[in-house]
Parts: C-alpha cells; sequence; structure tokens
C-alpha cells in the first residue's frame, strides 16, 4: 500500500516504495496529509479528496477499488472535538476495505496527533513527571492522566521495532544519522522501551529532515508535526500502530 501524502488542496500526491507488508487486517488505513488543521479538512470536505488507491493492499489487486462510502469520527483535543468523514474504499476482488484517514489523526486514538505527540515528548524527551506532563498538556483533566499513560505506554511497546525501521531507512538513505550509534538509558530508568521510545522520537527528527529533504511537498511540515509524520512513514510500510 503505497503512502500517500497530500497536502493541501491540488497539491501533488507523494508516494513511498516500501516493502512487502504484513499485519493483514480487514480494514486498511492509509494516511493522506491535508494539513493540520482539522476546521480546514471539515469546510473542504477533505474526505472526497481523498485518492482513489491504485492498489488494494491486501490482496494487491490493482484497479479494482471502488468508493465505499464514508463513515464518520470525532476527534477531540483539549477544548473541543468535531466531527469528520473519514473516506472509504471498497476492493471489489476480496471485499475488504481501505479508510483514508487524515494525518492529524492516528489510527486507534481519538485524540489530534498534535495533543499525543506534546504528551510523548514531554514524558519521555524533556523527561518531565506525571504532574509536570498534566500540568503542560492537560487542561480541567482532559486528556486524562490515564489516557496519557496509555499513550507513552503504547509508544513504547512499539517503539522498538519501529525504531528500527527508521534506523534501517536512515542508514539506506542517510549514512551520516548520528541514531546509528547505540544510546544510553535516559532519566526515566533503564527500561529498554521506554529508552527505545525516547531514540525513536528523536530519530522521526532525522527521519522528517531527510524526507524533506528529498520531498518539497513536505516543506510546511516541522517539529511539531514529526509524529504525523512518523505514523505516514510508517503506514505506509505496515509497521502497525505507533501509539
Ligand atoms: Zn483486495
Amino acid at each position: 500500500m503505497p503512502l500517500i501524502l497530500k497536502k493541501g488542496e491540488g497539491a501533488a500526491t507523494l508516494k513511498l516504495d516500501q516493502p512487502g507488508g504484513r499485519l493483514p487486517t480487514k480494514n486498511m488505513v492509509i494516511v493522506v496529509a491535508f494539513g493540520p488543521e482539522i476546521q480546514t479538512y471539515i469546510e473542504n470536505e477533505g474526505h472526497k479528496a481523498c485518492p482513489r488507491p491504485v492498489g488494494c493492499g491486501h490482496c494487491g489487486a490493482v484497479g479494482r477499488m471502488v468508493g465505499h462510502g464514508s463513515y464518520r469520527r470525532k476527534p477531540k483535543d483539549q477544548e473541543r472535538a468535531w466531527w469528520i468523514r473519514v473516506r472509504r474504499w471498497l476492493c471489489q476482488v476480496c471485499r475488504r476495505t481501505t479508510s483514508c484517514l487524515p494525518s492529524f489523526l492516528l489510527p486507534w486514538r481519538h485524540y489530534r496527533v498534535g495533543v499525543i505527540q506534546g504528551v510523548l515528548v514531554r514524558r519521555l524527551e524533556v523527561e518531565g513527571s506525571w504532574a509536570e506532563v498534566v500540568a503542560g498538556c492537560s487542561q480541567q483533566g482532559v486528556p486524562a492522566l490515564r489516557t496519557m499513560q496509555r499513550w507513552v505506554g503504547a509508544l513504547a511497546d512499539q517503539a522498538t521495532d519501529w525504531l528500527l525501521a527508521v534506523l534501517a531507512e536512515l542508514a539506506h538513505q542517510d549514512n551520516k544519522s548520528p541514531w546509528l550509534e547505540p544510546r544510553g538509558p535516559t532519566a526515566l530508568g533503564t527500561s529498554p522501551t521506554l529508552t527505545a521510545a525516547h531514540s525513536l522520537l528523536l530519530a522521526s527528527l532525522d527521519l522528517l529532515a531527510w524526507a524533506k529533504s528529498r520531498w518539497r511537498e513536505l516543506a510546511g511540515y516541522g517539529v511539531a508535526d514529526r509524529l504525523a509524520f512518523l505514523g505516514h512513514w510508517g503506514h505506509g510500510r505496515r509497521l502497525g500502530r505507533l501509539v
């Protein structure tokens, strides 16, 4: 399944080559970058702009994807929620579906990816206490502490696989990357998974820097968008869940 990035209206799509995947699922998700603003997506009916996938990511059939309506999702941040529509395609061969998720969301999570990134960075990179994370990232209990802790735990669970994939990409593309060197434990302790999660957040900066040097469509992507970009990149490679 190609990774498709679409930044703004009329922008060229971007497809990154990737190896054969894993994780067969009934519904597949492709991530499409419509820019960071949910309101813009709603006003422009962004789900209608989702490009039709050329091939089926489940069975590989080409040219057999047909529209299959859309479904509603309710993304939110600390202050409000939105109703949006997510486009869906059906493969006429294997009858499985592919959804077209805008890049401000991660599969399986309700919060905007920017909110999730803020929590992960404050906890894993800045190495803040949970009290500091709550003070900096939560408003009147939104997101809940338990929710934020689940995000950190989920990233830690996935980080080793994702980090290896990112390092392999950087080694292949840019052998000057400093993250090819082993990293020591952080102040969060010696947990290998938390260390991997921390390293993954840092390596995502290198991944984005490399990608920006290669695809000018990513010119608008900054440090605050690195988790969103990492999600695009990894889902295009079927790395599965990130957070
Ligand atoms: Zn199919």
